[in-house]
């Protein structure tokens, strides 16, 4: 049995590790301010007594003895993390000096929810984990980016200065139950707009792509990266590469629900990236992972789980 940490436990990714590392036999112990997360994630593990709950928020240093933590704090949506631009930065930035501090003292592994954003709008396609990026650093997606990416340079620094044993996860847009109904994700806004009959509202022209992942391949993806020997230090991707363009989702969420939903075109954000694919050559080659479910399975089961929670 390990004891593990999770920053942003209460969160659509971090609920799902704390369930599956709870149900491997671990005990598991979730960070979170609740800023974007909610008990309500997390409320069917609590009468797991290896299970416990601390609210705090990672820009303020804390002290913990655990073996391994999973750095997941940090909102994730467009709209949540430019509520307040400065505090996500905060988050990503002190969050990551805090915990790799907590890390280097206790001398436990430490994970890091790095992500695609890292590699902005890309010029190169599918991303592997050599190429650099095209961020704007001045841009609405910049507190975001540029805080996971400085997140990133302070893994590595910890590791080579420190000791400090680093995993850095870049995770692809990720989906499935309890993904907040109104954090504005493709996914879950066309799965709730369909179900409730309203426009499904596609940014832009619909050409865009990304490349969704069911939140059960990605948590198998963390965990095994976790479990690599100390000498993987460097970013892989986790993701799944079946790449679909917005309009098809909008039209496979459409058939999924039988909806009678129309499709309405609003402005494209800015800086919002037109393509996204990871190349998980690495992934395959060190993890000898790859994502198992294709997106259709997956959004019958998201879609579930919305009937179930909006009580459509
Ligand atoms: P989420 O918003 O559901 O979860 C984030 C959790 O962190 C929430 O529970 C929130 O309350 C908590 N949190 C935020 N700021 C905090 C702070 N200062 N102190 C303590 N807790 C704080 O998002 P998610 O989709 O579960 O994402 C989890 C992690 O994975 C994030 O770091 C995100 O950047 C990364 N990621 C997610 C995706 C995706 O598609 N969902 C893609 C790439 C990377
Ligand atoms: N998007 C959309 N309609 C929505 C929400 C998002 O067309 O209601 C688009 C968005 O502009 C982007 C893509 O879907 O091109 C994915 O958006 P999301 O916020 O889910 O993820 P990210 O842009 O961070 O990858």
């Amino acid at each position: 049995m390990k004891r593990i940490l999770i920053t942003g436990g209460a969160g659509f990714i971090g609920s799902h590790l704390c369930e599956r590392l709870l149900n491997e036999g671990n005990e598991v112990i979730s960070v979170d301010n609740y800023f974007t997360g909610a008990k309500s994630n997390i409320v069917h593990l609590l009468d797991n007594p290896y299970f416990e709950l601390i609210r705090h928020d990672v820009t303020m240093p804390f002290f913990i003895e655990v073996d391994e933590i999973y750095n997941m704090a940090c909102p994730a949506s467009p709209i949540h993390y430019q509520y307040n631009a400065i505090k996500t930065i905060k988050t990503s930035v002190m969050g990551a000096i805090n915990i790799l501090g907590l890390a280097k003292r206790i001398k436990a592994k430490i994970l890091q929810a790095s992500t695609s954003e890292v590699y902005g709008d890309p010029k190169i396609h599918p991303q592997p984990e050599t190429y650099w990026g095209n961020v704007n650093p001045i841009g609405p997606r910049s507190c975001y980016d540029e805080g996971k990416r400085c997140a990133e340079s302070l893994f590595v620094n910890y590791n080579e200065q420190n000791n400090v044993r680093i995993k850095i996860a870049r995770i692809f847009n990720t989906y499935g139950p309890r993904m907040h109904p109104n954090d504005g994700r493709v996914v879950s806004n066309f799965i709730v707009q369909a179900l409730n009959g309203k426009d499904i509202t596609i940014y832009g022209d619909g050409s865009q792509t990304r490349s969704f992942q069911y939140v059960d391949d990605l948590v198998n993806g963390v965990i095994k990266l976790m479990e690599t020997p100390d000498s993987i230090t460097l970013p892989v991707n986790i993701g799944n590469p079946d790449e679909f363009s917005i309009k098809e989702l909008a039209d496979k969420v459409i058939e999924i629900t039988g909806s009678k939903s129309k499709i309405t075109f609003e402005p494209l954000p800015a800086d919002d990236p037109t393509q996204r694919k990871p190349d998980i050559s690495k992934a395959k080659e060190i993890l000898k992972w790859e994502p198992k479910i294709k997106l259709e399975e997956g959004l019958v089961k998201t879609i579930e789980y919305f009937k179930k929670t909006l009580s459509l």
